[in-house]
């Protein structure tokens, strides 16, 4: 059992005209310039509108995970420093910030979201070398869509009476906020927008592998003026995340990541009458029709799982096949895994770039000889690897069955397991089999198949004839071990705001 060996090589599909094997595509390399940004060799906490080092002093090195070089150190916080952070969010809570008139605070909302849309090339880039992710993703997908987040919630921060009319909103004090690596700088519009617009301060810790874009966005809080201490942001490991979501002044906490510390959280918070919004993991089924246009299924199916190397929460990262186009729709899949490119995130033509950590390629190195060892059949297309950074191929498992690993547990990574079904009824039972419960995709003409899967299917989102697709405005999050609690639209607002009140108060 070796991952090593040569994979199975892509036969070209014959509409190319080309004779077997022959490669259709050759790009030229068609890096972005990397001229325009500026990376400051050391970061500072950002607490009060100030840039400053963790008290005692330490610090711990960001590095480019498709290059391993060191791009920055950043500050290493210690519990004063939580403290510190937290009371400054608190003050500026109670002097200027919940005073605020909402069209007042809406304006620096409009200001953060034109100017990230100014500093988009720039957020993309940063995002690319910090995170892995392929540029074209970046900046056709992440920055657009925190800019939209900020530009969606400004427009409610003047209208919490009509969101949530005789419930006299109120914001709710600090919200300590924590995010994952996947998705740092739309994490962070996800978390912030909403809760500035509801009037609430933040603390916000990103990932220790991916806080550069952060960082940046502190610069933005500057330049878009925001009275002190609005926004704070903290870099240091987990259990400075855990000393920031269980701190006393804090009164509203999101945490995005993984299940086990979705379940540390939930059980450290438990009692404390703060407001909790979790959003975990995943192990989503995107299931396929065999009246489905298998042409545009294919292109969901790899939108689904190989967008951003399968480093998202609701990934399809289960495919389930209806019988009778299992095999023409697994040629196709193999043939257009083929054309994949994997490499340089900051080339223009990369669809799958570098993995964020040797800790998560190990993960999914360790899941996917799993896969092998338990009988399931393994297909990876013929490309090459660059020499350094932390790459994977785009992987495809057959003759899957339910209780292997590879169907059970989430994997974040370029892999899919491919399933099959005869009925709608097995595909609904198949497809609710998991622990978790955030996301589900189905293909098919019938629209009354449609209504009938999306309502028997226990996800917090069910795409219809696509997959992975997000708006500000449309409410995001989870059942069972995939957390509570929703993101976006106007439900991602009442998260941020006590509705407790209004005639009854
Ligand atoms: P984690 O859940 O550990 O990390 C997410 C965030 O939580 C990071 O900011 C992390 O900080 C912080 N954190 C870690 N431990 C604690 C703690 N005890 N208390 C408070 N905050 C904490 O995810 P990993 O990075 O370890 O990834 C592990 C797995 O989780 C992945 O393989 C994937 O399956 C899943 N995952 C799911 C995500 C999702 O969007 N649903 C996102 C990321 C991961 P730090 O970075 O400093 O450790």
């Amino acid at each position: 059992m070796t991952l090593t060996k040569k994979p199975e090589s892509r036969p070209a599909p014959s509409s190319w005209g080309l004779a077997s094997g022959e490669n259709p595509w050759q790009y030229a390399p068609a890096p972005e310039a990397t001229d325009h940004i500026r990376i400051e060799p050391e970061y500072g906490l950002f607490i009060g509108n100030q840039f400053a080092p963790s008290k005692p002093r330490k610090t711990f090195t960001v590095i480019n995970p498709a290059t391993e070089e060191p791009l920055a150190k950043v500050a290493h916080a210690s519990r004063a420093d939580v403290h510190r952070a937290v009371g400054a969010a608190r003050e500026a809570h109670r002097s200027s910030w919940s005073k605020l008139p909402g069209r007042e605070r809406a304006k620096y909302l409009y200001r953060i979201a034109r100017i990230l849309q100014e500093r988009g090339r720039e957020f993309a880039v940063v995002e690319s070398m910090n995170s892995g992710k392929p540029i074209k993703e970046s900046r056709d997908v992440d920055v657009p869509l925190a800019a939209a987040h900020f530009f969606y919630y400004a427009g409610w921060a003047d209208k919490l009476e009509y969101a949530f009319p005789n419930r006299d909103p109120r914001s709710l004090g600090v919200a300590a906020q924590v995010i994952p690596w996947n998705f740092p700088i739309l994490m962070l519009a996800w978390k912030i927008a909403p809760a500035l617009a509801a009037g609430n301060t933040v603390v916000l810790k990103p990932a220790s592998t991916t806080p550069l874009t952060a960082y940046l966005f502190a610069d933005v809080v500057r330049q878009a003026d925001l009275p002190p201490g609005v926004v704070n942001i903290i870099t240091g490991p987990g259990e400075i995340g855990m000393a920031l979501v269980t701190h006393p002044d804090v009164s509203k906490v999101a945490f995005t990541g993984s299940t086990a510390v979705g379940k540390m959280i939930a059980r450290a918070l438990a009692g404390s009458g703060k407001k909790v919004t979790l959003e975990l993991g995943g192990k989503a089924a995107n299931i396929v029709f065999d009246d489905a246009p298998l042409d545009q299924a294919i292109e969901g199916i790899v939108n689904g799982i190989y967008f951003n190397q399968g480093e998202v929460c609701c990934a399809g990262s289960r495919l389930f096949v209806q019988e009778s186009v299992y095999e023409p729709l697994i040629d196709k899949l193999k043939a257009r895994l083929g054309t994949l490119r994997v490499g340089d995130p900051l080339d223009k033509n990369t669809d799958i770039g570098a993995i964020n950590s040797a800790g998560q390629l190990a993960k999914v190195q360790e899941l996917v000889e799993s896969g092998i060892a338990e009988g399931a059949e393994i297909f990876q297309p013929d490309c090459e690897l660059p020499t350094r950074g932390f790459f994977f191929r785009p992987t495809l498992f057959t003759g899957v069955s339910q209780s292997h690993r590879i169907a059970q547990e989430e994997i974040f990574g370029p892999v899919l397991s491919v399933l099959t079904f005869r009925t709608p009824d097995e595909a609904i039972e198949k497809a609710n089999n998991t622990p978790y419960g955030l996301s589900a995709g189905v293909w098919t003409e019938k629209g009354s198949r449609i209504f009938k899967m999306v309502s028997a299917m226990r996800a917090g989102v069910v795409w219809a004839n696509t997959f992975n697709r997000f708006d500000p405005t449309s409410p995001f999050g989870g059942y069972k071990e995939s957390g509570y609690g929703r993101e976006g639209g106007i439900h991602g607002l009442g998260a941020y705001l006590d509705l407790s009140g209004g005639n009854g108060r």
